[in-house]
């Protein structure tokens, strides 16, 4: 018997059938030199043809360290303002999504000063498969100190627009639409020059009624994410519906021209690309977004937050986004933000403001410039909390 050396586990392609995974390396007992590797094939006859949980998880694992493309380029932590927002957020015992979910752009955006606050605590009764946010019922009433305390935050940073989304809530008679409002009266109370942008769940059950009290509440943008295409929400949105998702960005601009505000209220959508759609069923919900009036859509790469997560199913290039943001334009968007690294709330303010000026939208969507040393390429970096 040939002693055993550390376990190794690795993914090889094993022709069309399947996959293997390599057995446990050896050591040979007269050079001590490893044995070359063995690949163990699936055997349909044993597993029926389906990966067993060590080979799935041997998969995940290397999937989730390979080497990421080029232009995954983030900023690193610590530059510009991190460190004061950072402390702005301990200070008032605020949760965000840049955090919870793992966000690559955290170096950018605190940097900037900027975060996108998530209210009604870290815990989400929905399991999308490709979010990083906790999930559980978290059982609690909801912080009747939270809209005061964020509000503060928003005036301490000096935001002008503030964007605010939420885990899903929906164990609470109003899923949490009454936090949204009592937190879009208390920044405007504080800091009436700040714009307030609303990236709210879809209040599963109480649709009409949960929107009303947001809407009443008069956000400057109401934003629900579609995030996928219909074909893949049974699959990695098992609670979402497409359907709904469509009907809660098209009545919140009927609620508003009801509501009869001055100017309907901007609606806006992200999506995330590379969790197995094909380019032009992106193309399609483009067009039944523009059907519903939408005004502003981000489109951005799908990163696996950990090896519990959906795997990428590819890295969509950049020239790729860029066609599927001039498409949108083409349709008639106000603004088209589309980049491996954009997420729904990247630049919100620069999204609100091209989709004013329409001519500002590509502008608006570039990058920062940084220097190289300023830069890393994503997974290079472990997701931080700050
Ligand atoms: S893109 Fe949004 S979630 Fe990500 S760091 Fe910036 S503000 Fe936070």
């Amino acid at each position: 018997m040939w002693p055993d050396i550390e376990v190794e586990r690795e993914p090889v392609k094993e022709g069309a059938r399947g996959v293997g995974i390599l057995e446990r390396m050896q050591l040979d007992p007269v050079t001590q030199e490893p044995r070359p590797r063995r690949v163990l094939p699936v055997d349909p006859g044993t597993h029926g043809g389906r990966l067993t949980r060590e080979q799935k998880q041997a998969i995940s694992a290397a999937s989730l360290s390979e080497p990421k493309p080029p232009w995954l380029k983030i900023k690193l932590p610590g530059g510009g303002r991190f460190a004061e927002t950072a402390a702005v957020v301990r200070e008032h015992g605020l949760h965000t999504i840049c955090e919870e979910g793992h966000c690559p752009n955290m170096g950018e955006c605190w940097g900037r000063g900027t975060a996108t606050f998530q209210i009604l605590g870290d815990t989400c009764t929905r399991a999308c498969r490709y979010c990083n946010v906790a999930t559980g019922i978290p059982g609690t009433e909801p912080d009747p100190l939270e809209p005061g305390k964020l509000a503060n935050a928003v005036h301490k940073m000096g935001i002008r627009h503030a964007v605010v989304t939420s885990v899903d809530r929906d164990e609470l008679p109003d899923k949490g639409a009454t936090q949204f409002a009592k937190t879009i009266h208390a920044i405007r109370r504080r800091s009436p020059g700040t714009s307030i942008e609303v990236l709210v769940p879809d209040f599963m059950g109480l649709e009409e009624e949960g929107l009303r009290i947001v809407m009443d509440a008069r956000p400057d943008v109401y934003a629900h994410n579609t995030e996928t295409v219909p074909r893949l929400y049974r699959r990695i949105r098992p609670k979402g519906d497409y359907q709904r998702a469509m009907w809660c960005l098209q009545r919140a601009k009927e609620m508003s021209r009801e509501l009869e505000w001055a100017e309907p209220v901007l609606t806006k959508t992200g999506l995330i690309a590379g969790m197995g759609e094909t380019l032009d069923e992106l193309r399609e919900v483009l067009v039944d977004l523009r059907e519903r009036g939408v005004d502003v859509v981000t489109i951005g790469q799908y990163l696996r937050p950990s090896v519990r997560h959906l795997p990428v199913d590819r890295y969509v290039t950049p020239e790729e986004f860029d066609d599927l943001a001039e498409y949108g334009m083409s349709l008639g968007f106000g603004s088209v933000f589309a980049g491996p690294l954009v997420r729904s709330s990247y630049k919100a303010e620069e999204q609100r403001r091209a989709a004013q000026d329409p001519t500002l939208g590509k502008m608006l969507s570039e990058p920062p410039r940084v220097s190289d040393a300023d830069l890393a390429t994503v997974g290079e970096v472990p997701a931080w909390k700050a």
